[in-house]
């Protein structure tokens, strides 16, 4: 058995780094196979090159490249679960979401349709953004296929906001879209890195009226790490995570969209996603990673880093 799963996975290894030296060769995710949705395998990374519904700073557009470039360094055997993750799944890259950068309606009808279609190949999926509003249809494709499912939000903001101008949809407004919409069960919603400031106190109305549990930077920092994240409820049934890279310190973190002081260090970010107990992770994304604002690609590689946790944790069987 053992060795029956090694050689289905042998054609979904990256690219040897003895063989093509790291900096060379066409850029994948982790120089995994470039692969068709319809191809044998079982997580598909794509990326999602949207960033029209920003508040502030752009260039999320330009993220799936970047971490493709940085991702070049990944290597396959994590150490703190022992496990060989291109020997446990068949992941491969399966190039970048089509998108219209000018227009937000037609963005979110591609990218739901690119999720469906890999979802109606039993297939899990990684998305690599673009701003948060890339989250939202995902979650539609989602939410078709399994209903509404368990969410876990990293992120320094609610992204329960109002519209904004007038529009409806934007990046700080995905999450409340995610609730009203009944694609996410609030009660099986947690928010992970949330900081101030905020507008005003009625920001927090959201999350109380619909009670999600919310983990302040000082919730976290006021245990040592390890014990916090044994505070963490566990996941079963089909469960998302997304990972707002300014979840992390701008320090960790500086090439991002809407960056807040205060926030997690990598290394803190890599416990509470290594202690996560997920049944089913069926999806995640990583977003609001702006190249443009990255200094010496830390970004980057926080992004990476995150992103090796989140297969981890979807090829779990
Ligand atoms: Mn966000
Ligand atoms: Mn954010």
């Amino acid at each position: 058995m053992e060795k029956n799963i090694k050689n289905k996975a042998s054609a979904y290894q990256p690219i040897s780094g003895r063989e093509f030296p790291r900096f060379s060769g066409i850029k994948t995710f982790f120089r995994l196979p470039y692969a068709q949705i319809t191809d044998d395998f079982d997580i598909a990374l794509f990326g999602t090159p949207y960033d029209g519904a920003v508040s502030y700073r752009p260039g999320a557009r330009f993220a799936p490249a970047l971490v493709r470039e940085c991702s070049s360094l990944g290597r396959g055997f994590h150490m703190s679960r022992a496990m060989s993750l291109f020997d446990q799944a068949r992941i491969a890259d399966i190039g970048d979401c089509s998108v219209v950068p000018i227009d937000q309606k037609q963005t979110y009808k591609k990218i739901e349709s690119f999720a469906t279609q890999i979802l109606k190949q039993n297939k899990k999926f990684i998305s690599i953004g673009g701003d948060h509003s890339t989250t939202l249809p995902l979650l539609r494709a989602l939410a078709k296929k399994y209903g509404p499912l368990n969410f876990i939000h990293f992120d320094a903001h609610l992204d329960t906001y109002p519209a904004a101008w007038g529009c409806e949809y934007h990046h700080g407004s995905f999450a409340r879209h995610a609730v009203e919409e009944k694609l996410v069960k609030p009660k099986s919603m947690v928010q992970i890195g949330i900081r101030g400031p905020l507008a005003s106190a009625t920001d927090l109305d959201f999350i109380k009226k619909h009670k999600i549990k919310v983990y302040t930077m000082d919730d976290i920092r006021k245990k040592n790490i390890f014990d916090f994240v044994k505070t963490l409820p566990q996941f079963v049934g089909p469960t998302y995570i997304s990972f707002d890279i300014d979840c992390l310190d701008p320090a960790y973190a500086p090439g991002t969209g809407t960056p807040v002081p205060g926030g997690l260090t990598t290394y803190e970010a890599q416990q509470i996603l290594r202690a996560l107990k997920i049944k089913n992770l069926v999806a995640a994304d990583i977003v609001e990673v702006s190249p443009p604002y990255d200094t010496s690609q830390i970004t980057g590689l926080a992004a990476v880093d995150a992103l090796f946790e989140l297969m981890c944790l979807a090829a779990k069987p």
